[in-house]
C-alpha cells in the first residue's frame, strides 16, 4: 500500500490537529496495537495520535523523538490545573488561608 492511497485511507473521528489547529478527521497511517494508532493530518500532513485524556475528541502532537499523551489542551490542564487551584484558593481565602497553606505546604 502506498502513502499515496489517500483516498480510501481508514480515517478517524473529528478532532483538533495540534498543529493546525482545524477540526480534521485524521487520516490512520499505522494500525498500531501496542502503542496508538498514528494518523495523519489532512490538513497539515503532520503527524497525530488520539488524545489519551478518557471523552477528549483531539489529538496529540506526534514527533520524531517523542509522541505526546494528550491534546495540547489537555496537556496544559494536567500542568497548569495544580497552579489554577491553588491560585483560585489564593483568592478566595486571602491572605491570611494562604499563609496556613504555605505552613501546611511545608510541613509535607
Ligand atoms: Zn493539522
Ligand atoms: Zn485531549
Amino acid at each position: 500500500m502506498k502513502m499515496e492511497s489517500v483516498l480510501d485511507a481508514k480515517t478517524k473521528q473529528k478532532g483538533t490537529c495540534p498543529f493546525c489547529k482545524e477540526n480534521v478527521a485524521a487520516i490512520l497511517v499505522e494500525d498500531n496495537t501496542v502503542r496508538r494508532d498514528k494518523c495523519r493530518c489532512p490538513q497539515c500532513h503532520e503527524f497525530v495520535f488520539l488524545c489519551r485524556s478518557p471523552g477528549c475528541q483531539d489529538y496529540a502532537k506526534g514527533t520524531q523523538v517523542y509522541d505526546h499523551e494528550l491534546c495540547p489542551s489537555c496537556t496544559e490542564t494536567a500542568t497548569d490545573g495544580l497552579k489554577v487551584i491553588g491560585k483560585t484558593v489564593l483568592t478566595f481565602a486571602g491572605t491570611v488561608i494562604s499563609g496556613l497553606i504555605l505552613a501546611a505546604a511545608k510541613k509535607k
